[in-house]
């Protein structure tokens, strides 16, 4: 029997219509696949620790494709941040700007940065998740394609095409009806229905009912973790006052209270040296998850985590956030500080921007 693969909507957090008409365009497409169980959860980000759609997701074991309205980073370090790991699926369904990222990161990576990550250091499961990101095309077609073709590429591995040849089904027809069964005799998976018992044929309707799964819809505003990226330098815990971050048994970074972060505050993403902290739910993409090269060459990441909008740059913006913050909970604004002079140490040899530069005349002066 092929494999089966999990695929899991996560729903827009709006009642947008054309939202709700493209997830629903989406699956009720896929019903008629075999080999697919299909989840449907409220928006993954919003979702809680103890809720039901976090242990169906949890009781997923294999392959899954994930469709979500989030950058695809957003999405796997959000699944990541609940211990639903696996091995990145790629995919087909790219947005323009991934497409020069992607062009960025060979880049960077021929520019030699070997710094170690977090992820160096963990051991995944052998499975793939592939994350799709619904705000790319308006077209439920190109994702129903891109499910189906990760679908007969989850089915393959299990055989594996030198599997097929040994099994005697040579011919690329034989294959294909090997990935996709046309039989009927299985015993029906979940959410396949047959007649009613008694029928002299027992007729199979082979499509997969989804599990539908709800939750109360209270948004959640918390930062993931891209351990893709991160290296464990600890500024992120160094600089947010709010005790959101800690540390696991091996001293790795983690995000040990998230509800502890204050809603709307970005700050910590803007000061990480490797953009490794995403906020997915943020208005800015590079915040978000937009697939952006640390080091890159060609983009001034300082502008992209800055706030244009008040031309601060990024730890300018950081700063000024974290203190708003501070005097609405009622604390004391800290300024430049705490948790910004290791950064200005890596600056070795750069100049160092004028407040810094007024700190040092002050001390200077020893008054
Ligand atoms: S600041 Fe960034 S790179 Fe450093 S530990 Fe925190 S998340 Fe990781
Ligand atoms: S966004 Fe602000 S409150 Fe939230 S973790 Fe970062 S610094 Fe702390």
């Amino acid at each position: 029997m092929a494999k089966r693969i999990a695929v899991v909507v996560s729903q827009g957090q709006s009642a947008s219509p054309a939202k709700r008409q493209l997830e629903e365009d989406i699956i009720s497409a896929l019903l008629f696949e075999q080999g697919l169980d299909l989840v449907i959860i409220p928006h993954l980000y919003d979702l809680k620790p103890d809720g039901t759609g976090m242990l169906a997701l949890n009781g997923i074991m294999g392959n899954m494709i994930v469709l979500s309205w989030l950058y695809e980073r957003g999405a796997r370090w959000t699944l990541d941040r609940f211990g639903i790991r696996g091995k990145e699926g790629l995919t087909l369904i790219k947005s323009e700007d991934d497409e020069e990222e992607d062009e960025d990161a060979e880049e960077a990576s021929a520019n030699g940065d070997n710094k170690e990550r977090v992820i160096d250091t963990q051991d995944l499961p052998n499975r793939r998740i592939y994350c799709l990101d619904l705000r790319i095309h308006d077209k439920a077609q190109i994702y129903i394609d891109e499910v189906k073709r990760i679908a007969r590429e989850n089915a393959l591995p299990l055989v594996g095409l030198s599997g097929l040849g040994m099994s005697g089904l040579a011919s690329p027809e034989q294959a294909a009806r090997f990935v996709t069964p046309t039989n009927n005799t299985a015993l029906p998976m979940m959410g396949e229905h047959t007649s009613a018992p008694g029928s002299i044929v027992a007729e199979t309707k082979s499509f997969a009912e989804p599990l539908r799964i709800a939750e109360d819809g209270t948004r959640r505003w918390y930062p993931v973790i891209d351990y893709s990226r991160c290296t464990n330098c600890m500024e992120c815990i160094d600089f947010c006052l709010f005790g959101v971050y800690g540390v696991d048994k091996v001293e790795t970074i983690l995000v040990e209270q998230p509800d502890n972060c204050r809603k709307g505050c970005p700050a910590c993403s803007r000061v990480c040296p490797e953009n490794a902290i995403i906020f997915p739910q943020h208005k800015t993409p590079t915040i978000a998850g937009a697939d952006v090269v640390a080091g890159s060459l060609k983009i001034d990441l300082s502008l992209l985590f800055g706030a244009p909008e008040t031309g601060e740059t990024a730890e300018q913006a950081a700063v000024r956030e974290r203190d708003e913050q501070l005097l609405l909970a009622g604390r004391q604004a800290v300024g430049t500080a705490v948790g910004l002079p290791k950064r200005q140490e890596h600056k070795s040899g750069e100049a160092k921007d004028e407040l810094d530069s007024l700190i040092d005349a002050l001390d200077e002066l020893d008054v």
